[in-house]
């Protein structure tokens, strides 16, 4: 829902932490490419009286200057100004339709004021139904404009809601996701600013009034939405929006100057602005620009990858070098076998050699007792024949 949003120049409590990124980076790496392939469609519904800063926040949301004509406060009846946009932040396509209410809030009798708006949320579902309904549909070229949220504006009275503000909400609260703002939030004090939103939260819960809750079921983006949806806490979201670039440091950025300082929305926290007198706003604008999520989860994923690939080099190389142990422990065992047979087989061959070198000197031995007898034997026949 709010995930599409670029640069929001919004805050809820001046001096907080910065939350972190959610939504958009939160998706699958593949959800993100396949998106960023066909592009968005986010439809906004923006309610709130004329010059309460609906244009200008939308502005400073999407980073835009949209150029639009200031609304006359002299209508009769409240109507609809819906415009389309095709915008484009480097690979990330977005098709914008922003819906604004005109001449709400100004008419004397303001109790039918929310059904135009009623009227347009019901035709964008009629129409989504009759293309459902047809026998052959192409959603692939509908533009669906049903309204994704609706960006509620609230006076920044400090006081409490009006009767109008009730009676709109009530009506579509059952058909659009409401988002409640404090708008032009920079001209309210951080206390009063407080009890304004507590004040609200408990009038919205009293009337049984459905404001959108952020899901909690995404284990990474839970914590946080968890925190957004606590009443009393961060909704009704303060804004502030800004059509002036201002200069901070080297750089020219959006932002309301004031005398006592620079009011700045930013992605970062560490590089929040103090400036002048020194106006901390943490947690301005905690909608970095579609690409430099995207960016950041691309290098995200690149460097799980390369975590991942060192793991399974250090694997690798453990296994080679238990490999390496073993075969090394082997090659030892086999080496002392080696040495003891060639010991066994010295020790056999000296012995066999020993015992030739006898049967040797016996058969030598033999030989000279049988050269002697054969000497004796003739020297005895010799004698015989003389005599
Ligand atoms: P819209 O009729 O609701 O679309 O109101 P615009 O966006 O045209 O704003 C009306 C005037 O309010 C302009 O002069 C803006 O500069 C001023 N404005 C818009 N947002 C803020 C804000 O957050 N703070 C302050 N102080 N002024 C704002």
């Amino acid at each position: 829902l709010f995930h599409w949003s670029i640069h929001l120049f919004l805050y809820t409590v001046r001096c907080l932490t910065m939350l972190g990124h959610f939504g958009f980076e939160c998706l699958p790496h593949q959800l993100v490419n396949r998106s960023i392939q066909q592009g968005f469609s986010f439809n906004i519904l923006c309610v709130g009286e004329t010059g309460i800063g609906k244009s200008t926040l939308i502005d400073t949301l999407f980073n835009t200057n949209l150029k639009d004509k200031k609304s006359s406060h002299f209508y009769s009846n409240v109507g609809l100004k819906i415009q389309t946009y095709e915008l484009q932040e480097s690979n990330v396509q977005l098709k914008l339709t922003v819906v604004k209410t005109v001449g709400y809030g100004d008419q004397i009798n303001k109790e039918a004021s929310y059904q135009p708006v009623v009227d347009y949320v019901d035709a964008q579902f009629e129409a989504y139904l009759q293309e459902e309904l047809k026998i052959k549909r192409s959603f692939i070229d509908y533009h669906d404009s049903r309204i994704h949220v609706c960006l509620y504006f609230i006076s920044p009275t400090g006081h409490s809601l009006k009767s109008l503000d009730l009676l709109t909400m009530k009506n579509i609260d059952s058909k659009v996701n409401i988002v409640p703002l404090i708008a032009k939030a920079d001209t309210i004090s951080k206390n009063d600013l407080q009890k304004f939103k507590c004040k609200i939260m408990s009038e919205l819960v009293s009337n049984g009034i459905q404001i959108y809750q952020f899901p909690t079921h995404d284990e990474t983006t839970a914590q946080m939405s968890q925190s957004l949806n606590f009443y009393c806490g961060q909704l009704p979201f303060a804004v502030v929006g800004s059509m002036d670039e201002v200069k901070v440091g080297k750089r020219m950025v959006r932002g309301r100057q004031y005398p006592w300082g620079v009011l700045q929305g930013k992605c970062d926290e560490s590089e929040q602005v103090c400036s002048g007198k020194c106006v901390c706003v943490n947690k301005l604008g905690f909608f970095c620009s579609f690409q430099e999520i995207y960016e950041a989860k691309r290098q995200k994923f690149y460097d799980q990858c390369q975590r991942e690939e060192e793991e399974l080099k250090q694997k690798f190389m453990q296994r080679v070098k238990e490999k390496e142990t073993t075969f090394k422990e082997s090659e030892k065992e086999l080496q002392e076998k080696f040495e003891h047979l060639k010991r066994v087989q010295q020790e056999e061959t000296m012995k066999l050699e020993e015992e030739r070198r006898q049967l040797e000197e016996e058969i030598i031995d033999f030989y000279k007792m049988k050269a002697v007898s054969e000497t004796l034997q003739t020297q005895v026949c010799t004698n015989i024949k003389k005599e």
